[in-house]
């Protein structure tokens, strides 16, 4: 995983920044590595960015 990228847990609804606890959702951007299209998650408070390990087909 890329350095600045941390895997968010899934359980129940996810809204939430474990950083910063900003609870209204995600910005959404999308990532090409080694041909893998993955989704990643930014926290539109302090911008930490998270891989929910949803791929792309
Ligand atoms: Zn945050």
């Amino acid at each position: 995983m890329d350095a600045g990228i941390q895997r968010l847990r899934l359980e129940g609804t996810v809204d939430t920044c474990p950083v910063c606890g900003y609870t209204d959702g995600w910005h959404v951007s999308f990532k090409i590595k080694d041909s893998a299209k993955m989704i990643i998650l930014i926290c539109p408070d302090c911008h930490s960015r998270f891989d929910p390990d949803w791929n792309l087909k």
